[in-house]
């Protein structure tokens, strides 16, 4: 008899959890939808869903199969020249998940973002050497520097703690970024983000800093040097010759605006915009400041070949969300790319370029699906009209990398429908007897939009005509003021000179080494590669062409002499 209550007990719980009627266990603790939607499939009517009409003929997949194993097999011709031009294009927190779900956003399970067709793909590990989730400043010196270090920290090597300025200031403690061997070589730099350029990933690339908060002088220790100062007086930053991001509030005291109106930051009373221009002018050197986009109709910036330097805030925090930006104000990060390209290529001794798309970043850590998805978008048009603008021609001898920092907490989850709205449910939850999200966070400050204080969640069917705000926030199982990064491997995507060396699974320093082997730079590299020794002798850039060279830059001075800047 007791056994045959314990079976009935049972049969009527899974019944329960099946169909997640009312006095299910769980009512004790979650609030359950009173009215009485099922699964679809739960309906004996209900018809499988039917996929897109082409892909169910297997010639369809026959085709593109081979289609793309001819372009598997013409990859497979090795690129061993010089990489005379780096490009690095970082999204910040662009995770595997972000890469898949923006496709979907686009408008097709079956596209490919612009650097998703590149023909070399690697993963890397992205831990740093005091977390196993990293932020952007350890990940960016792995990526740069070739060197894993600590968390929160500015190139400098794992001997410095976070917020230690006098190890920060040891030389033996000071990381070398590719920029600076770049620099050394004779080849032009560059910094393009829509963060502020003060932010942790450029920082790496021109400053050393016990730590990433100190964009200014505001909490700085004294002794050391604020990121900000560091662009305008540092070694490196001294020799850049574009740099185009937001975050003017670090270079201007406070009490002061800038052009645009907002307010400065430093406590020094220092306005270094004007040291910049002061220091590039007793120079020589030809330079502008550009803080938006156009001014009374016209482009801001000057043609390329009028430049020498090239620096340009266009807002005091970060630039703003694409979707929700003055587009004619602030520039897209492509037209900034495009603008650096522009100025780079004119060095034939050839460059380096950083492109960061920082703000896929801050949108997860929000919770707001939609923007990181379109910040990604922006990166992916960044890259593809750098493709366009290089031309096969271009990456004979210039390696285009994409990859990301760190990851982040979304998931695509459920079993939505093929061509389901990523942005909208997709699945249906038989336990609460309501729908949920495809994309979920682990983490984030979205809770309280998605979760009673007494338990259960509330009906994303309530909410149905927010999906595609801008500000709506997609769920977060655990509530915390600021969505975190994950722990998982990136996707690294090459193109060009070396991009073969990129492929397999490596740590993420293992980046920053080959970047410098394929570029030939750097103190370790040197006598590596056959291309690079034929450089070194000077085989590749040629005595021939560097004459060329030089006697084409006294044509542009001796012209620039007779002509006044135009388009001011
Ligand atoms: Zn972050």
């Amino acid at each position: 008899m007791a056994l045959i209550c314990v079976l009935l007990f049972a049969t009527l719980c899974a019944h329960v959890t099946m169909h997640g009627v009312s006095g299910s266990p769980l009512s004790a603790f979650v609030t359950v939808a009173r009215a009485e939607p099922t699964h679809p499939m739960d309906n004996p009517n209900w018809v499988p869903p039917t996929g897109p009409t082409r892909e169910k003929d297997p010639e369809y997949w026959q085709a593109t199969g081979q289609d793309r194993l001819r372009l598997q097999l013409e990859h497979s011709k090795q690129n061993l020249n010089v990489a005379k031009n780096v490009i690095i294009f970082l999204g910040d927190g662009l995770s595997i998940p972000t890469l898949a779900a923006t496709r979907m956003y686009m408008g097709g399970e079956e596209l490919e973002l612009s650097f998703e067709t590149f023909p070399y793909t690697g993963l890397a590990k992205t831990y740093c050497i005091n977390y196993q989730v990293s932020d952007s400043s350890c990940t960016a010196a792995a990526i740069l520097t070739g060197v894993k270090n600590n968390y929160g920290t500015i190139g400098v090597s794992g001997h410095v703690p976070l917020r230690n300025c006098p190890l920060s200031l040891q030389q033996s403690n000071r990381l070398t970024s590719i920029l600076k061997y770049a620099q050394e070589d004779g080849r032009s730099t560059g910094i393009v983000t829509n963060t502020r350029i003060t932010h942790a990933t450029p920082a790496v690339a021109y400053a050393v800093s016990g730590a990433r908060y100190w964009e200014d002088d505001t909490e700085l220790p004294p002794g050391c040097v604020d990121i900000a100062t560091q662009l305008i007086h540092g070694d490196i930053g001294t020799n850049l010759t574009v740099a185009l991001g937001g975050g003017s509030r670090h270079f201007y005291p406070t009490g002061t605006v800038d052009r645009n109106g907002a307010p400065g930051s430093r406590t020094d009373g220092r306005n270094l915009v004007d040291e910049w221009t002061e220091q590039m002018a007793a120079r020589e050197l030809r330079a502008q400041f550009v803080h938006d986009r156009v001014s009374k109709g016209r482009t801001t910036c000057r043609p390329a070949r009028l430049v020498d330097r090239l620096f340009g805030l266009f807002s005091g925090n970060h630039m703003a969300y694409r979707l929700l930006a003055d587009q004619q104000r602030e520039p897209s990060l492509e037209e900034m790319t495009l603008k650096a390209l522009e100025i780079l290529q004119r060095n034939d001794r050839g460059y380096v370029l950083l492109v960061e798309g920082g703000r896929i970043d801050h949108a997860h850590h929000d919770n707001l699906a939609k923007l990181a998805l379109d910040e990604t978008v922006e990166l992916h048009r960044a890259v593809e009209r750098t493709v366009q603008q290089l031309g096969d021609a271009g990456f004979a001898d210039t390696l285009v990398l994409a990859t990301a920092d760190h990851s982040h907490t979304l998931t695509i989850g459920g079993y939505p429908v093929r061509g389901n709205d990523i942005l909208s449910t997709g699945d249906f939850a038989r336990f609460d007897r309501m729908p949920f999200f495809t994309l979920t966070y682990a983490n984030g400050p979205s809770y309280a939009d998605h979760f009673y204080e007494t338990g259960g969640r509330r009906n994303p069917d309530d909410m149905r005509d927010r999906y595609h705000d801008p500000d709506f926030t997609y769920p977060a199982a655990v509530p915390y003021e600021d969505e975190t990064h994950g722990g998982d491997d990136v996707a690294v995507f090459a193109k060009g000179p070396w991009s073969h060396i990129f492929s397999g699974l490596y740590e993420q320093h293992v980046i920053g080494h080959g970047l410098l082997y394929a570029a030939c730079l750097g103190p370790d590299t040197f006598h590596q590669s056959d291309a690079c020794r034929e450089r070194l002798r000077g085989g590749t850039a040629g005595p021939r062409r560097a004459l060329a060279h030089w006697l084409a830059m006294l044509m542009v001075i001796v012209y620039l002499r007779t002509r006044t800047f135009c388009c001011v």
